[in-house]
């Protein structure tokens, strides 16, 4: 059986890569090869580079409204093909089609919200700043831009930037996952039958090797990374010498804290999909959960009856609520994870290992709903990501540990308070250190046309992606004073 080398797409064409190292794309849900990831060279990032940068001009000067026309074409080609789509992410992902669908609306939000740059991309202007002298602001695109992107949604997370990129006037390279790429490759297809200008928007699967070109090079002017803080920082460092704009999204450990004054019924549901959700592989998934006071005792057993309803499968049957783990690496942490809760001490109430799917033991990366209870704040299980379908609780005297224990932690992505108290929702709004709070909400996810926040070792950089800061991350505000004698 030949396995399909993927190929690159640069300069409106499908590229073959000369380079011998690929990494396998596998299906978690039965371990199959789906593609090899070709690992391309220096050689092939400088001509994606060159390419970017030789269509920027023509590009930059193509008025606004016939650029959105290609996004326009694009959202239409999406909608076309969404189920197909879907199943794709699926395939190689893990998630439910559900989960999938869900991914593919987020994307379509973000290219439908960048069709409207002709009023986001406005500047600004004031007359007579002196006599007859009148000052402006315009916001003008700069060149090439490129993301690199994690394999959790691999193709939602592009779509945070690279439309706001090209719907602004400059030029684009993907690096996609080399781990969940296919989809990507897919959507290039669909790029390709609409007929962007060549150049303009372009695919590169790679590596270090490639991602340190891009970053090196004089030619491309930013990064936008996601993925794990402890790459994201070394990728921030080394845009930093090479003078490059770069927004650096990382890892996270979310804190979801239930009051005793919460309504238990509704809560659970949401704690449910907050932490199993993409079966616990998402950067805004709860990590540790916080119950102050006597809540706690109704709260866990209420959890874990929700928790054993939940319907684990391959991820493409209709019927079932939860995954595989994305890749047997991942797999293999969460499990490591597991046995370091036991080993500190924390209470297993309900394990996921050795889970069986359809009555037999799977070749797939399965790990069921896992819950640990008398959990503390200086375990690791409640310290580190996980990025798996686990719950560590923590039981708190009252809000004011809450809030010193979610703040104490490294990361700041997202943070959700179960209240029916304004003022305790107030409180914690106020003074948690998370860039995306939720409110009686479990998964706090910004829609297209606000910015996907994050503090502390969650986000490194000045322009968050999406909203009014993404734009100004892909774009320079000049300034011009004026005087016409
Ligand atoms: P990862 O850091 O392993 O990989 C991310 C990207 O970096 C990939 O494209 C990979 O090819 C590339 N890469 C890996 N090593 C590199 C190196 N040495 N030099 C240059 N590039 C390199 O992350 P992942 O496992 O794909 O994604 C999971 C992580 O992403 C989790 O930590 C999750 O929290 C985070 N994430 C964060 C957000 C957010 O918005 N904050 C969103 C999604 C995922």
């Amino acid at each position: 059986m030949t396995v399909e080398i993927l190929k690159n797409y640069i300069n409106g064409k499908w590229v073959e890569s000369e380079t011998e190292k690929t990494r396998d794309v596998i299906n978690p849900a039965n371990g199959e090869l789906l593609a090899q990831t070709p690992l391309c060279t220096k050689e092939e990032a400088l001509f994606a580079i060159k390419a970017a940068k030789a269509s920027f001009w023509r590009w930059r000067t193509t008025p606004a409204q016939s650029r959105i026309r290609y996004l326009y074409d694009f959202r239409d080609a999406l909608e076309e093909n969404f189920d197909e789509l879907a199943e794709m992410v699926t395939l190689e992902h893990g998630k439910t089609l559900d989960e999938s669908r869900g991914e593919y609306r987020r994307t379509i939000e973000n290219i439908e919200a960048a069709t409207h740059i002709p009023s986001l991309q406005m500047g600004y202007n004031f007359e007579d700043i002196a006599s007859g002298i009148d000052e402006m602001v315009i916001k003008q695109p700069l060149g090439v831009f490129f993301c690199v992107a994690p394999f959790n949604f691999p193709v939602m997370v592009p779509a945070w930037f690279w439309p706001y990129a090209i719907a602004t006037g400059n030029t684009y390279i993907v690096k996609p996952s080399d781990q969940c790429p296919i989809s990507m490759v897919r959507q290039f297809e669909l790029l390709d039958e609409i007929g962007f200008p060549d150049g303009v928007i372009n695919l590169l699967h790679g590596g270090s090797e490639v991602v340190s070109t891009l970053i090196e090079s004089p030619d491309t002017v930013g990064l936008s990374f996601v993925g794990s803080t402890r790459i994201g920082k070394l990728l921030y460092k080394k845009c930093g010498e090479m003078g490059k704009r770069v927004q650096v999204q990382g890892g996270a450990k979310n804190f979801i804290t239930i009051m005793p004054d919460a309504d238990i019924e509704r809560t659970i549901p949401n704690i449910i999909t907050s932490f199993y959700g993409n079966t616990g592989q998402r950067c805004l998934a709860g990590g540790v959960l916080l119950t102050v006071g006597d809540i706690h005792e109704p709260i866990k057993k209420s959890l874990v009856e929700a928790a054993v309803q939940i319907k684990i499968g391959k991820g493409i049957d209709e019927d079932i609520h939860m995954g595989p783990l994305a890749s047997k690496s991942g797999m293999d942490k969460v499990l490591s994870y597991i046995e370091k809760g036991i080993e500190e001490g924390a209470e297993l109430i309900l394990d996921g290992r050795n889970i069986k799917v359809d009555g037999t033991l799977s070749e797939g990366f399965f790990i069921g709903p896992t819950i640990f209870d008398k959990v503390t704040s200086d375990m690791v299980i409640a310290q580190e990501e996980i990025f798996g379908p686990v719950i560590p609780i923590i039981n708190v005297k009252n809000l004011d540990e809450a809030i010193d224990i979610i703040n104490a932690n490294r990361y700041g992505n997202a943070s959700s308070l179960f209240t029916s108290s304004g003022k305790a929702a107030r409180e914690y709004q106020y003074r948690v250190l998370a860039g995306n709070i939720g409110i009686n909400i479990g998964v706090a996810a910004p829609i297209a046309t606000f910015p996907f926040s994050g503090m502390k070792d969650s986000f490194k950089g000045d322009l968050h992606g999406q909203g009014r800061s993404g734009i100004d991350f892909f774009t320079e505000d000049k300034v011009v004073i004026s005087r016409w004698l």
